[in-house]
């Protein structure tokens, strides 16, 4: 099976969201979403890479690796300070990158099996 480097949000994708204004207090009552875990764990024990990518900042690291500690899951790499959404104009991500980004998924509230559908994707025009 292929290896892949999975790079997950935490608030709104693993947790319920909780924003950085009220973490302090919230992220330790956090409720978890159903099968987060055992579907990370799954990853993780198959030999992929999971790299957890938050707009949690450095001033929450210490509540933050408590909560995912205190959860059990498993995980390579904790990056914060992922560029804000909220309270911002920006409406997305966009990622662009020279290595291969193979998937992306965006959660939208349920952590099933990943299946293939096609649907229209933005790319380079370089034919
Ligand atoms: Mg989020």
């Amino acid at each position: 099976m292929e290896k892949l480097v999975y790079i997950i949000d935490l608030d709104g994708t693993v947790w319920e969201d909780v924003p950085n204004e009220i973490a302090h207090s919230h992220t330790k009552s956090a409720k978890l979403f159903d099968n987060a875990i055992e579907w990370i764990n799954q990853k993780y024990d198959e030999g992929n890479y999971i790299c957890l990518f938050t707009a949690r900042t450095e001033a929450l690291k210490k509540i933050t690796e408590d909560k995912l500690n205190s959860i059990g899951l498993n995980y390579h790499q904790l990056m914060l300070n992922k560029p804000r959404l909220r309270h911002t104009e920006f409406k997305g991500y966009h990622y662009i990158d020279n290595c291969a980004v193979l998937k992306s998924s965006r959660f939208e509230g349920v952590w099933s099996d990943l299946v293939e559908k096609n649907i229209k994707i933005t790319v380079f025009n370089d034919d």
